[in-house]
């Protein structure tokens, strides 16, 4: 199983609570006007790489995972195989995503590929509510969904509000 990934950091602190092992995958097509980095919007960017080998880089560093991009859920079945594995690892993953929270589960694809995850990142980027002082997020209608209690409840619960 293969997917388009522009990047692997290892030991990102600006992608979730931590120190963190970060995949940005290719290709995005919210177009959010001021987008930080529209380069990444091609889904043919990057390269092609096997599960198996993120999987690898991941059971190699002592950190938590986040899937950025990019958006992860434009290839909802590999992200879904990946954070499956990264969950058997016994780490947490974080998912940004510019799908609301509402959108994802409603597609079934979606909220499968979300389920293990421990946080989702998720809604567009708006310029008009663009704070650099926000945790791990770019502007303030974006939430951090605890993704277990949103699930049980029915309802979107947020992690944090800073
Ligand atoms: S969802 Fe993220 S990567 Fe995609 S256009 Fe919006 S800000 Fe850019």
């Amino acid at each position: 199983m293969k997917a388009r990934i522009l990047d692997i950091v290892r030991g990102t602190t600006v992608d979730g609570p931590g120190f963190r092992t970060a995949i940005y995958f290719a290709g995005c097509a919210h177009n959010c006007p001021g987008c930080h980095n529209p380069q990444s919007w091609d889904f043919s960017g990057g390269e092609e790489m096997e599960l198996q080998d993120i999987v690898d880089i991941i059971y190699e560093e002592d950190f938590d995972v986040t899937l950025s991009g990019g958006d992860p859920l434009y290839q909802p079945m590999f992200a879904s195989a990946l954070i499956e594995r990264i969950h058997e690892l016994g780490k947490r993953t974080w998912v940004y995503t510019g799908f609301l929270w509402e959108e994802i589960i409603e597609n079934p694809l979606l909220r499968d590929a979300v389920s293990q995850a421990e946080a989702v990142v998720e809604g567009r980027f708006l310029e008009t509510l663009k704070n650099p002082d926000l945790a791990f997020r770019g502007s303030s209608n974006q939430r951090i969904i605890d993704v277990k209690k949103s699930l049980e409840t029915a309802t979107p619960v947020e992690i944090m509000r800073i």
